[in-house]
C-alpha cells in the first residue's frame, strides 16, 4: 500500500519535529551559498534555532527573479566538485534558472517519485513508458530514476513520434505512461487514424499526467478516451522537478509530501498565509536537498488546501489541482480570466475536440478575446445551422463563465498549432 510507510502515515506532530530538524538542517546548508548567506534571519536561525515550523514566515521569499539575477552560481550551496547534474528551465526570458543537483538529492528526489508513482498504484510488475522530453526538462530523468527505483521495466520513450510511441506501447506492453495532458489528444487521434482503439489495442491501466495546468473535465476525457485512470503529478523544477505533489488512487487531490517540503499558501498581494482552506499562491522549502536548498519559493501556482483526512491513510496534506499561475492570469474588459476557466467550460462539451487557443487583440481599436475551438470531425461536417448554434452555444456558457463575451471560432481538428513541450493557451497580441 505505500512506498515508505513510516514517512507516509506519520502523524502530524511527528511529521513537523521532522521538519523542524530538516530545515534547521536546511538553513545551515543554505547559508553557505553567496546568495543565502547575506541575509541575517537566515544567519540568525542558524545560529540560535527554530522552535516552530511557523517561524518559517520570518525568513525571505525566494522568486524566480531572485534565481535569475543569481545565475549561475549565486545558490549553490555545495562545492562544485561534489554536484553530478544540473536542470535549467527554458530561458526564453533573460537569464534561465538552474538548479543543481548533488548524490544525495538526486537519489532523494527518485525516492519521491518511486514514492508518487507507488501511491497512484504502480508496481514492479509495471511496463512504464515516459512520453516527455529527456534533457534539461525535468520530466524525462526525473521519472526515469523513479520508474527504475520503483522497479518497473521502463521505456525512455522521450517526446513526439506518435507512431513510434503507439509501436512501443503494443510491442512491450506498456501498462503505464507518463504524458504531458495536450498531447494526448494527438496521440488518440493518431490512434484513431490507424484503425486503432486504446482501450482495446493496449494494455495501459494508468496514465500519469502533469507539468501543465489541466481541468477535472480534461482529465475524465482522457481517462474516457484511453479506458484507464489518470492521475495528477505536480512539481516544479526549483523544487526539483516532478513528485512535489501526486494523487493517490482516490484521486481526491494531491498528496504534498511534507518530508521534503515546507508548504505555505498565501495572499499574494499582502504576503500573508490565506485562512485555512482558500486559494493562494503556493510557497515551497525544500527540505531534503543539499547542493541547492530553496527558501520559500514564490511558485505563482494557485491552490489551495483540501480538508479532511486521505482514506488512503496518507497524512501529508492535499493540495486541489492547481488553477493557475498568477502569471497566466489575463484582464480583459476588466475582468480576470483563467484560461482553465474557459477549459473547463469547453471540456465538458462532446462536440468540442481537444484543442483550444485563446487569443486576445486589438480589433478596431477594442479589445477582444477570441477562442479558437476544434470541433470533433464528426460534427465539424456537420450542417452550418448546427455549427451556428453550437457556435452561439459556447459564446454563452463562456461569457457566464468569466463575464467577459468571446468571439468563439469553430476550427478543423487539428488545425490549431501545437507546442514543442507544453500547451500555450493564450496569446496576447493587444496593443499596449
Ligand atoms: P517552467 O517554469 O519553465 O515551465 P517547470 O518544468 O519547472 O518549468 O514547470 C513547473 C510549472 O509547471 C509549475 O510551477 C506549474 O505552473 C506547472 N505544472 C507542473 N505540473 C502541473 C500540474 N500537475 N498541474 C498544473 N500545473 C502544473
Ligand atoms: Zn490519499
Amino acid at each position: 500500500m505505500y512506498w515508505e510507510k513510516e514517512l507516509e502515515i506519520l502523524e502530524r506532530k511527528s511529521l513537523e519535529r521532522l521538519q523542524l530538524e530538516r530545515l534547521a538542517k536546511t538553513l545551515g546548508q543554505a547559508a553557505k551559498s553567496p546568495y543565502y548567506g547575506r541575509f541575517p534571519e537566515i544567519v540568525r536561525f542558524v545560529q540560535s534555532g527554530m522552535k516552530a515550523i511557523e517561524q518559517i514566515r520570518e525568513l525571505p521569499f525566494t522568486s524566480k527573479e531572485d534565481l535569475r539575477n543569481n545565475f549561475p552560481w549565486g545558490l549553490l550551496a555545495a562545492d562544485k566538485k561534489d554536484v553530478v547534474r544540473l536542470h535549467s528551465s527554458s530561458g526564453t526570458t533573460g537569464n534561465p534558472t538552474v538548479v543543481y543537483h548533488n548524490r544525495h538529492d538526486l537519489d532523494s528526489w527518485a525516492n519521491l517519485m518511486a514514492r508518487s508513482m507507488y501511491a497512484a498504484g504502480v508496481r514492479d510488475t509495471d511496463i512504464f513508458q515516459n512520453i516527455c522530453g529527456y534533457g534539461l526538462f525535468t520530466g524525462g530523468l526525473g521519472f526515469q530514476y523513479g520508474a527504475e527505483k520503483l522497479g518497473c521495466l521502463s521505456i525512455p520513450a522521450g517526446a513526439g513520434n506518435s507512431l513510434r510511441q503507439i509501436k512501443l506501447m503494443r510491442d512491450f506492453g506498456t501498462s503505464v505512461a507518463h504524458v504531458i495532458p495536450s498531447y494526448l489528444g494527438r496521440l488518440f487521434e493518431v490512434f484513431k487514424d490507424e484503425g486503432l482503439d486504446p482501450r482495446k489495442d493496449t494494455k495501459l491501466h494508468t496514465l500519469v499526467i502533469g507539468a501543465e495546468p489541466h481541468t477535472q473535465e480534461h482529465r475524465l476525457r482522457i481517462e474516457e478516451m484511453f479506458g484507464v485512470k489518470a492521475y495528477n503529478s505536480f512539481g516544479l523544477s526549483e523544487m526539483n522537478g516532478p513528485g512535489v505533489a501526486f494523487e493517490c488512487t482516490e484521486q481526491n487531490g494531491l498528496h504534498i509530501w511534507e518530508d521534503a517540503f515546507v508548504v505555505e499558501i498565501i495572499d499574494p498581494v499582502t504576503l500573508q498565509p490565506v485562512a485555512d482552506g482558500e486559494v493562494g499562491e503556493l510557497v515551497m522549502t525544500t527540505l531534503d536537498r543539499q547542493a541547492m536548498p530553496v527558501i520559500r519559493f514564490r511558485t505563482r501556482d494557485l491552490t489551495r488546501f483540501l480538508p479532511g483526512a486521505c482514506p488512503c491513510g496518507r497524512t501529508h496534506r492535499r493540495i486541489e489541482r492547481i488553477s493557475g499561475r498568477s502569471d497566466d492570469m489575463f484582464i480583459m474588459k476588466g475582468c480576470n480570466v483563467f484560461p482553465m476557466q474557459i477549459e473547463g467550460v469547453l471540456m465538458k462539451l462532446p462536440e468540442v475536440g481537444d484543442d483550444y487557443r485563446i487569443l486576445l487583440d486589438t480589433i478596431d481599436e477594442q479589445d477582444e478575446m477570441i477562442v479558437e475551438v476544434e470541433v470533433r470531425q464528426e460534427w465539424f461536417k456537420g450542417d452550418l445551422a448546427f455549427l451556428d448554434r453550437l457556435q452561439r452555444h459556447i459564446t454563452r456558457l463562456v461569457r457566464d463563465e468569466v463575464l467577459v463575451r468571446p468571439l468563439i471560432r469553430l476550427v478543423e481538428p487539428g488545425s490549431i498549432p501545437k507546442a514543442e513541450g507544453k500547451a500555450v493557451r493564450v496569446l496576447d497580441r493587444r496593443k499596449k
